[in-house]
């Protein structure tokens, strides 16, 4: 996943990119051929912050950002193809931003309506629901999201909803975590709807109904009332006179809560009748129509019916308000009619239903939801949870959404040729309010592309998520000048086999971006169903972090004086110690330059792949720091006594490995533990990508070669050295092409071929061989693995087990099985 340009290379950065480039690394040496691409996303409210903050072009802050961060990425040894980056603010990439977002307002899923949207009072901007987090608060600003009334425009996510849940299943490289995250977040539910027929206050009926959606359709007879979201367009003409001062006023109350404050399952649910009254379908029964604060006006039909005996939150609501509750359902095999204080929940047989009685809840679904179809009062209905996708931002740092809006033709796409509409550069900033690009007459003002009279152009921008929806399919094809990329390019390297990211994108962006890829493949632009076959969400880096618990205040690791007793350097207070996500707030970060100043990046990288697997949080610690960078001297020592000695890479290949007869002791140890470091190696640089093991590999590898190298051929110990050097390459991949010059390796050891384990070699030298005396197993005897019957036997009649139990005779029979056991028989 590419990053955020924002002038800081973070660890979490290091770590993201250090786990791609050893996958890249060794992928490339096992004979892949690799793409190993970088990118800016580079869009976004930062940049408009700063220009508000110190002046400063928002294009010319990122541009710098970029060069900073590029620059610290070069540093850490990454092996990038710079010569495809690209940067989504740039307008040879959003160009055709603009000309994807023309091909989903062709294909009918780009589209412009009135809307309740999350208003950020803050960054004064419309934000997306998943812009919103568990608190209802703005994920950047922080601020409490309020509702507000804006026409915007959507994707038309929700259209592809069944094919994003139903391929799910393909994507067997995922973490099960992030399919499910993204199976609630799309949230199908089959059910049905019903129609509730409005009355007048005679009791006569209206001819208007109101439609809710019920997965419980076996509960109809049950119900009491019917809620409507307090933002629900009929509200206010159905709301009686007598009702309209305390609608009014809960409708207020309920405009400055966020969504996840009204639907929160810990919150009492609050409401108000409006007057009118609505008639039961099923029961003809006249039941009261209510506003409440958990039902919402974008979900669903936004109105529910009132079911309290079961459905636990009606419950409550019921109780609360007085309401009737009407049992429906009984636990199967019980004549348990009573409550207890709560609702049931389960499943269970209908009663109090008219024609229904005696029905399982699963039938009676079936049987109401078909007598509503045949009668006219209601219908099978599948819903999500899904919304479209809410892709306009009322700021200036962002993708131009490519239209004009002309009084007589209404929306007019701009004209592909006529792409990029570029953002104009050097504009005023006021912070606050409406967009620069709404106060920018000479850029909004155009002649109508259709019928040229004076039209406008559109001043909102695209969401940044739309930019990083399909920056992977541009890698394949950067330079592209007539399209976002040629399809044959496209479908030659992807889908991504391997994308690794934070599992804080679960659902933003890798679903947008398989969104973005179903649309795509649907317009014939490329030939594939889904972008990543592979995902690794690596885990979090956290910091030694600590807290004064009384004051809440975060001290900074370098304030505390004696790390054994922390104190808050102020008051002496005792400090809590424990490890959290680095960030700025809680002065517990760690800044990659100063430890590739100190270590070199060979050092960073080794100790992010060696302390914990990819995708485990990783606690920064800078004894296992120093640890890593003692290996790499330990190596360094290695290869100069090699050096020293000598010893030529460049001969190895030619003289081939040794015969293993001819191998000393110390020689075949020294194979072994070189051909078990390539399988174990090769093992966890596969599948699960254990880096942190394949390290241990290395260091034992290395501790195998200084116990063995002096006494070893220079054939086996070159052989050795260059095993060494081609298993450490991906990981440390700076000392590796030292130490391969140094020793004389011919070009660059990046180019070398991964190591094949020589399966002769993993053979050990001896095996243990059981010892039986009459078919009892009486002992074990290590054998030389190679040896005959002849030698067993003699091995076993010599042996100690022999001695004890024989007691000098020569036994009556010997049975060999070699390379297993020996029995004796007296
Ligand atoms: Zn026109």
């Amino acid at each position: 996943m590419f990053p955020y340009p924002s002038g800081n290379l973070h660890m979490g950065h290091v770590r993201n990119y250090v786990i791609t480039d050893v996958i890249a690394r060794s992928a490339r040496m096992r004979g892949h051929r690799v793409l190993h691409p970088m990118g800016w996303d580079a869009f976004g409210l930062p940049a408009e912050n700063a220009a508000i903050e110190r002046g400063v072009e928002p294009g010319d802050w990122t541009d710098r950002n970029i060069a900073a961060m590029r620059l610290q990425l070069q540093q850490l040894g990454l092996s990038i193809d710079w010569d495809r980056e690209l940067t989504t603010c740039h307008s040879d990439y959003y160009r055709w931003t603009q000309w994807l977002f023309l091909q989903f307002l062709e294909a009918g899923l780009a589209y412009r309506r009135e809307a309740t949207v999350n208003w950020d009072p803050v960054d004064q901007t419309v934000l997306a629901n998943e812009q919103v987090d568990g608190e209802g608060r703005s994920w950047r600003s922080g601020a409490l999201v309020e509702k507000r009334q804006l026409r915007q425009w959507f994707l038309k996510i929700t259209a592809y909803a069944d094919q994003l849940l139903d391929d799910l299943p393909k994507l067997a490289g995922w973490p099960e975590r992030v399919r499910t995250m993204q199976a609630n977040w799309i949230g199908r539910s089959s059910g049905t709807e019903l129609d509730f027929e409005l009355v007048d206050g005679q009791g006569q009926a209206s001819g208007e109904s109101i439609t809710v959606f019920t997965t419980r359709a076996d509960t109809v007879f049950g119900v009491s009332y019917v809620v409507l979201a307090p933002e629900h367009p009929l509200v206010k003409r159905l709301t009686t006179p007598d009702q309209a001062t305390a609608v009014e006023a809960f409708c207020d109350l309920v405009s400055r809560q966020s969504e996840q404050e009204r639907t929160a399952e810990d919150s009492p649910k609050r409401g108000v009748p409006i007057g009118a009254m609505v008639r039961n379908p099923a029961t003809g029964a006249l039941v009261p129509l209510w506003i409440a604060d958990y039902v919402l006006a974008e979900y669903g039909t936004g109105a529910v019916m009132g079911v309290p005996a079961h459905d636990q939150r009606d419950f409550l609501f019921a109780r609360r308000y007085e309401l009737p509750v009407r049992q429906v359902i009984i636990p199967e095999g019980s004549d348990e009619h009573a409550y207890a204080g709560g609702a049931w929940t389960e499943a269970g047989i209908l009663i109090h239903s008219g024609r229904f009685n005696g029905l399982s809840s699963a039938a009676a679904k079936k049987a109401i939801t078909a007598a509503a179809e045949a009668e006219g009062w209601g219908r099978g209905k599948v819903q999500y949870r899904l919304r479209d996708w809410l892709i306009s931002r009322q700021r200036y740092w962002g993708c131009p959404i490519p239209v004009i809006h002309c009084e007589s033709c209404g929306v007019v796409p701009v004209p592909a040729e006529q792409l990029p509409v570029e953002l104009p550069r050097q504009v005023a900033f006021s912070g606050k309010g409406a967009s620069p690009l709404a106060q920018l007459e000479e850029w909004v003002n155009v002649a109508c592309p259709c019928c040229g009279q004076p039209a406008r152009r559109e001043t909102d921008t695209m969401d940044t998520f739309m930019c990083s929806s399909w920056y992977y399919l541009r890698y394949s094809d950067p330079h592209n000048r007539s399209l976002p990329f040629e399809r044959s390019q496209v479908d030659r390297w992807l889908p991504v086999d391997q994308y690794v990211g934070g599992i804080e994108h679960a659902i933003l962006h890798l679903l947008y971006s398989r969104f973005f890829t179903k649309v795509l493949r649907d317009r014939g632009l490329l030939g594939f169903d889904e972008p990543f076959s592979r995902l690794l969400t690596q885990g979090m880096v956290q910091g030694i972090t600590y807290k004064n618990p009384h004051s809440g205040k975060y001290i900074a690791p370098g304030d505390v004086t004696d790390a054994t007793d922390p104190r808050d350097p102020k008051t002496a207070e005792v400090l809590e110690v424990f490890y959290e996500k680095m960030s700025k707030s809680k002065y517990n970060g760690v800044d990659p330059a100063s430890v590739i100043d100190r270590y070199g990046a060979d050092t960073a990288r080794m100790f992010i792949l060696f302390k914990a697997p990819p995708e485990k949080d990783l606690e920064w610690d800078d004894a296992d720091v120093e640890g890593q960078f003692r290996f790499l001297q330990r190596l360094w020592r290695l290869v100069e006594a090699a050096a020293n000695r000598d010893l030529r890479l460049e001969a190895t290949a030619a003289a081939g490995p040794t015969p293993f007869s001819d191998l000393s002791p110390a020689e075949r140890e020294l194979r072994r533990a070189v051909h078990t470091a390539i399988s174990a190696i090769s093992d966890d640089l596969s599948g699960d990508y254990q880096f942190n093991t394949a390290v241990s590999e290395l260091m034992k590898l290395s501790n195998a070669m200084g116990e063995h190298l002096e006494a070893a051929s220079p054939a086996v110990a070159n052989e050795a050295l260059a095993t060494l050097l081609t298993l450490l390459a991906p990981f440390a991949p700076h000392l590796a092409e030292e130490f391969w010059q140094k020793l004389g390796g011919s070009g660059s050891i990046h180019r070398q071929h991964w190591p094949v384990a020589d399966p002769t070699a993993l053979v050990r030298d001896t095996i243990p061989l059981v010892i039986q005396i009459k078919g009892k197993v009486r002992g074990n005897l290590e054998v030389p693995a190679d040896a005959d019957k002849a030698t067993l036997e003699k091995l076993a009649l010599e042996s100690e087990v022999a001695a004890r139990w024989l007691e000098g005779k020569a036994p009556s029979r010997v049975i060999v099985v070699p390379g297993k056991l020996v029995n004796l028989v007296p």
